[in-house]
């Protein structure tokens, strides 16, 4: 059937002022109720915080086709998969990421993660396995010319994927807004079957009470590692209420500065404790950059936990799967049907952009920099190099640090969408914007039979304005949406 093309360009409806300004004060007065928050930053806050503001938002969901969000969640069992395979194939990580012949050479941090996981492995690990709550990033492609838009994969994230119950409340925002206004009549076609469900808070917490059984010890707590100085508390806390309400499990929140001094660990049953309590899952809310290891303590404590035997979630493995260099590697020939056998892998293979090492392919970026993006293996925002950007940028790159990086085709969104976005104290502004959509998923695995238990989790959109090269609605480029189905 020849479906009508959504026109993005079209997005979003014209309001008036008045009906801008009463669809903000719906909007506000909705997230300050619904833990929709953040916390205001620290200057502004006493030590136990005594206010919130909401988080930043977008007035509409955005559009996405349907069937490119119902391809979004089938493949997400398929990457699930992938990852969970990776993360226990050790020849493969040692050779893309470790200080031999992988990344680990040149790039220190890396390097730091694979060294203690080795030397962890050569005394003997004792829990085969291994937690991962995942987030699978996209944006749609209008590429060059006429072709529909399709579906690209920004990255896979293991490690720290975060806004899973902030998006949850984002619809139901938004599904509020409709049911409310009918946002003044301004797209007629919408309907309420357009704005899909959204259940991410019971979908990730479902992957850690999994765990948490399958450690199976009675009266275990699972323990949160978090940041000094977390604004983003709210999103966290969520789940560990719905753990705490839904499963009975409590959660213990610590900072590694808190852990270097609380745990203890039983070295004949690794064991991990912290004020007498047993840990059956370690969650990590941090560790997933430099910054977070400001000295040696603190990787002694990760690579204690990481010997506990409390399920890591991720562990140093699978952190490292969620490296950008295996991104990049993936994409060889060979490489997907190592990990997911003969299955039909046209259709995952479809949403990915061409990338290379860069150290095979230093001059091929200079030459296609208008239409590039350069990656090191970092998270969480702000250090990729874009565009024009590029050519300077390699004059300056130590030829040994090429290695460190990977070149990634950009990925082109359907122009001229826009958006109304409102920051806590603003006025909504229309801008133009693209938007990412991210699918959480979960999987539980490294038991000796290789099953990997595992589900989609629900769903994130986050939406920047288009003159920013990066997202992340923790740094501040960012507002969090939802999806209209077109
Ligand atoms: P991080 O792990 O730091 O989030 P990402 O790979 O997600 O790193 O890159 C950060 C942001 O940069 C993305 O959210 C997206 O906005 C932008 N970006 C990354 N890769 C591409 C690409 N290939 N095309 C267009 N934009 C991209
Ligand atoms: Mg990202
Ligand atoms: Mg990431």
């Amino acid at each position: 059937m020849a479906s009508t093309r959504f026109d993005f360009s079209k997005w979003p409806p014209a309001l008036s002022d008045t009906q801008l300004e009463a669809l903000t004060l719906y909007a506000t007065t909705y997230a300050l109720s619904h833990s929709l928050l953040y916390l205001p930053p620290a200057q502004f806050q006493p030590p136990i915080p005594s206010s919130a503001i909401h988080a930043p938002l977008s007035l509409f969901p955005s559009p996405v086709p349907r069937r490119l969000f119902d391809l979004a969640r089938r493949l997400q069992s398929s990457y699930n998969i992938l990852y969970a395979r990776i993360a226990t194939d050790v020849e493969f990580l040692d050779k893309v990421m470790g200080t031999v012949e992988g990344v680990g050479r040149v790039d220190d941090f890396v390097g730091q993660l694979w060294m203690g996981w080795k030397r962890l492995r050569d005394e003997g690990m004792i829990q085969p396995l291994q937690l991962g709550l995942f987030r699978s990033d996209y944006l749609l492609h209008a590429g060059a010319g006429g072709e529909s838009v399709s579906l690209k994969q920004v990255e896979f994230n293991t490690i720290s994927s975060s806004f899973g119950p902030l998006s949850q409340r984002t619809a139901v925002l938004h599904r509020y807004l409709y049911a409310t206004t009918s946002y003044y009549n301004a797209f007629p076609s919408m309907k309420a079957g357009d704005f899909p469900a959204n259940d991410t808070t019971a979908g990730l917490v479902e992957g850690l009470a999994a765990a948490h059984a399958a450690y199976g010890a009675k009266g275990a707590k699972i323990l949160f590692v978090v940041q000094p100085g977390e604004r983003n508390v709210f999103d966290q806390r969520l789940l560990e209420y719905e753990l705490l309400e839904k499963h009975s499990i409590p959660v213990l929140r610590q900072t590694f500065d808190q852990l270097a001094t609380s745990t203890s660990l039983d070295l004949s049953t690794r064991v991990l404790s912290i004020a007498g309590a047993e840990i059956s899952v370690v969650y990590f809310r941090a560790g997933y950059a430099p910054t977070d290891y400001p000295s040696p303590v603190h990787y002694e404590t990760r690579f204690l936990l990481e010997r506990a035997r409390a399920i890591k979630c991720p562990s140093i493995a699978l952190q490292l799967a969620g490296g950008k260099k295996v991104q990049q590697v993936l994409t060889q020939p060979g490489m997907l049907e190592r990990f997911l056998g003969d299955a039909d892998l046209a259709e995952l293979r479809a949403t990915w952009m061409e990338m290379w090492a860069l150290e095979e392919g230093v001059q091929r970026a200079r030459d296609a920099a208008a239409g590039l993006v350069l990656k090191p293996q970092r998270e969480g925002g702000g250090n990729n190099v874009y565009k024009e950007a590029i050519p300077p940028f390699l004059d300056g790159l130590p030829p040994a640090e090429r290695a460190a990086w990977i070149a990634m085709e950009l990925i082109l969104p359907p122009e001229g969408m826009g958006g109304y976005l409102v920051r806590s104290g603003n006025d909504a502004v229309r801008a133009e914007v693209v938007s990412e959509l991210g699918i959480f998923g979960w999987a539980l695995f490294g038991g000796a039979d290789g099953t990997v238990e595992e589900k989609e989790a629900g769903w994130l959109v986050r939406t920047k304005g288009k003159e920013s090269n990066e997202g992340g609605v923790a740094t501040g480029f960012s507002v969090l949406d939802s999806i209209l189905l077109v």
